[in-house]
Parts: C-alpha cells; structure tokens; sequence
C-alpha cells in the first residue's frame, strides 16, 4: 500500500480525512416526489406564468444567451413565480404544482447514433440541458456560458475522487452505471475531439475506472490517473495543478485550457445527449452522526431538504445541516431549501452543548485533529467523530504553524489573518490573498481556534469594495 500511496500524484499542503462516523451508507434510494417542487433560476429569470401547465424537461426559466435554460423537473401547474433565499441570496423561484403526469419534452437533436453528431452540435446539447453550467468555468459551447473556447480546451479533467468529509463517492454514484459513465466520457470526447479527457480517481477505485476504460475499447484520448485522496484534491484549481504538474495552484484552470468536470456533471452529459433529458434530478449523499440512517437519494430538482432528511434526523431540535462539504459547505437555514442542479451532499452534525473536558487527553478520544496532541492521532483505524461546536474558545496564534503546512496553494494564513485583522488590508495582496481557494483547512487545523478563512475572506471583500470604489472614481 505504502508503494503504491507513492505512486499517486499529489501536491503540497493538505490533508488526508481519516474514517469519520456517520458517512454515507452505500445504499442509493428515491427520495420520493413532493407535491411542489421550487425550482431556484440561479442563472436567470422566469419565462412561465402562474396557472401555466408545464411538461418535464420544459423550458421555464432563460438568462439570455450565455447562461443554461432551467427546466421544469416534472410535469404540473406553476403556482407560483417569485424570489426566494436560495444558497444565501435572493433567488427567483418557480413553485410548480405536480399533477403525476408523465408527458416529457426532451432535449432537442439528442440522438443514441452521438458520433454522427458533431462537435457543435453536442456542445449545443450540453447547453441546452444545463449540462454545461455543472462544469467549472463552464463548458464551451457557441451560445456561450464558459471563459474557454472550445478550440482552447486542451484537457476535459474529470474529478472522480472524494477526499472531503461526506461528499457522494464515486463508486456508489456509478453502481450499476459504469456504461452510462462510459457513454458521457464518448459524449465530452465528441463535443472536443482535440482534448483530452483525463480522470482523476483515488487508487482504492482504480478497478472501476479500468472497467470504465475497458467498457470504452481503451481509447487513446482517454487518461486515467490515480491520485493520493488528499484534501482538496478535488478542487478545480488543485486537480489542475496536479494534472498539469504545476508548481504553483492557478488562479484558473481556464487559462490553462483545462476543463473541470464531476461524476455527476458527466453521467448528465450522457442522459443530454443520448436520452434528450436535461438536469432535473441529482443523487445527493446524506452524511453525519445526526442521521439515522445515512444513505444516498435520488431527489428531483426544486425538493425541499425537509422531505429529504425528515425521518432521518435522530434529533432535529439539535441538528447543524450543511449543504456540500463539511469545509466548503454552507449551513442551512431553513431546509425549505430546495435542491438546486449543483447539489450533492447535506450533512447533519449533532449540536452539543458542553465541551468535552479534557478531551485531547481522554483515552480512546475519538476527536478529530490534525494536531497530534489528540489521542485519537494514534488511533487512525478508529471511526473519528464531527460535531458542530467550536469545542473552547478563540486563543491567541501559537506559531505551530499547522495552517501554513496545510495550505494548498501556500500562503501564509496566519500572516494574512493578522494583517487583516490589524487594519492592514492592504499589506494582504502582495502575500497572495486572491489565491486562496477558501478550501477551510486552515481554520480546520487551527489549534487556537482561529477563523482564519473567515478573515481572508473578509480581507478579500475590502480589498473588492476598494477596487469598486477606485474604478467608479477613476
Ligand atoms: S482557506 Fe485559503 S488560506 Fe486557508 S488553507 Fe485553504 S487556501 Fe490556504
Ligand atoms: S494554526 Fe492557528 S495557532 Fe497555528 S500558526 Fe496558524 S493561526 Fe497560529
């Protein structure tokens, strides 16, 4: 294992998540279909009308032509169009009323012959399904919606690994659906035959990529390369660099003709272009110690998280829900949060109330901690456990220097915490602020209990309201 742990590309900083309680049983299930789904146009505005009958896979919201369509994921009456908080901003929202009807509309020029397509006409595909929003920077198609022309695309960087706590693993996201995979890999190589298509996977699923590669008769503009399963490896900009053999994490994997993509993002591009079916469900991992059971489901787009984590929540009083990663993720609010076309995982973390005394030292500790201070550091077969609270309060930096050493694209989070934190803003872009990918470790790792990511990210808005301000004057 050691030998071959050795053999997987990686890149510097990060770090490896031991086993962690309460992830994601492998069990893939349908979460059912609510009676309204509220559809979120997070890239435009409603085109439907209330007391509007719409079919599935219709058109109900366009942002003009650089941006997706969103369409309807089930068929029914829209009772409502209006605005609603959706991922921490107003949002315009579609509420549609189900009937259980099953007419259908499907992409057009969406055909199982996909090599008698062309290039352009796949791209077209993509974009009309709302495929091409699920790409980092967009893909490339001649209705717009990406930084990268699609005759600059080097590499189609498909990021099959799952290194943050409680995101869907792509071996329970393609049971049973290694062919389809395989078919939406044929699709992005029709689309931009000159590229490259590469996936990046952990060496434990090396077996079901060689199975993929094997379902494609090995061709020779497809790659496969294992990676250490190293935090945030699969971050675009990261997966980037170690692709490219960077020295230096890019501001954007745009401007190095690579294309990022996910699992997900590819088994839709084969649904668009073979089967006419736009974005309209996603399969989202439901992790953390506060459900019971854990598990995977099949939800349509517009469901709201209640339906999804009622009657798995051990303690909904005292439940933190997280949409996306534990580092990355965002805490919800109010889970009439609906799915949107991006979501992928909910974590429930238990609220507890008291810190545990003396827990570092505790025998047996299963705290989690880059810190080898925990007990549990010797413990690594050990199932380690999350929960929400800030165990002890913020302390002074102690210069252990943790946060620089995980640091993925290597700044320096403490400097840059302190500048901002002293009214020194300005000092903070010549250490490389706009870098940070605000993948969450160095505040993860921080002994003292220092927000360092929320700091940067503060320090990065002033430093945006300053340019704004000098721009509008200048
Ligand atoms: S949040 Fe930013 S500063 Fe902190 S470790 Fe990640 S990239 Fe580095
Ligand atoms: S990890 Fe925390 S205590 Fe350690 S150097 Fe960074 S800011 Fe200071």
């Amino acid at each position: 294992m050691q030998v071959a742990l050795k053999k997987q590309k990686s890149f510097k900083g990060g770090f490896i998540f031991r086993r962690l309680e309460g992830e994601p049983q492998a069990k893939l299930e349908d979460a059912g279909v609510p009676k309204r789904l509220h559809v979120l146009l997070q890239q435009g505005q409603p085109i439907v009308k209330v007391g509007q009958r719409v079919a599935r896979g219709q058109v109900i919201g366009e942002g003009g032509p650089a941006l997706c369509p969103v369409h309807a994921p089930a068929s029914g009456v829209v009772v409502e169009v209006g605005q609603r908080e959706g991922e921490g901003n107003p949002t315009p929202v579609v509420v549609i009323e189900l009937d259980g009807k099953s007419d259908f509309v499907p992409v057009q020029g969406a055909t199982r012959d996909v090599e008698r397509l062309t290039p352009e006409a796949v791209q077209r595909i993509l974009h009309e399904a709302g495929v091409s929003a699920l790409f980092h920077e967009g893909f490339p198609s001649a209705e717009g919606g990406s930084k990268l022309s699609a005759a600059n695309v080097k590499m189609v960087a498909i990021s099959a690994i799952s290194t943050e706590p409680f995101l869907p693993r792509p071996a329970v996201l393609l049971d049973g659906r290694v062919e389809e995979f395989a078919a939406g890999l044929r699709v992005l190589h029709q689309a931009l035959p000159h590229a490259r298509v590469v996936v990046a996977h952990s060496h434990a699923e090396r077996q079901l990529f060689l199975d993929v590669e094997r379902a494609l008769g090995c061709p020779s503009w497809l790659r496969l390369h294992a990676l250490l399963p190293k935090y945030p490896q699969e971050h675009p900009l990261v997966l980037t660099s170690t692709l490219l053999g960077l020295r230096r994490v890019p501001l954007s994997p745009a401007k190095n003709g690579v294309l990022v993509g996910d699992v997900q993002a590819v088994l839709h591009a084969k649904e668009a272009v073979v089967d006419g079916l736009p974005v309209t469900e996603r399969v989202v991992a439901l992790g953390g110690q506060a459900f019971e059971p854990t598990g995977y489901v099949r939800a349509k787009v517009g469901t709201p998280f209640r339906v999804l984590v009622e009657g798995r929540l051990k303690n909904p009083q005292l439940a933190c829900i997280v949409s996306g990663g534990l580092l990355r993720g965002r805490r919800v609010a109010d889970l009439q949060e609906p799915v949107t076309s991006t979501t992928c995982a909910i974590a429930a973390l238990p609220l507890v109330d008291k810190a545990e005394l003396l827990g570092s030292f505790q025998p047996g500790s299963r705290a989690v901690s880059f810190s080898r201070a925990f007990v549990s550091a010797l413990l690594p077969f050990a199932r380690a456990r999350l929960v929400a609270n800030l165990q002890g309060e913020r302390r002074p930096c102690v210069q252990c220097n943790y946060c620089e050493d995980v640091c993925p694209v290597g700044i320096i989070p403490h400097l840059l915490s302190k500048q901002v934190t002293h009214n020194l803003v300005e000092e903070t872009e010549r250490f490389g602020i706009f870098a940070c990918i605000e993948c969450g470790l160095c505040s993860y790792v921080c002994p003292s209990k220092i927000d360092l990511m929320a700091d940067i990210q503060s320090g990065k808005r002033t430093l945006l309201l300053e340019k704004e301000k000098y721009d509008e004057t200048a």
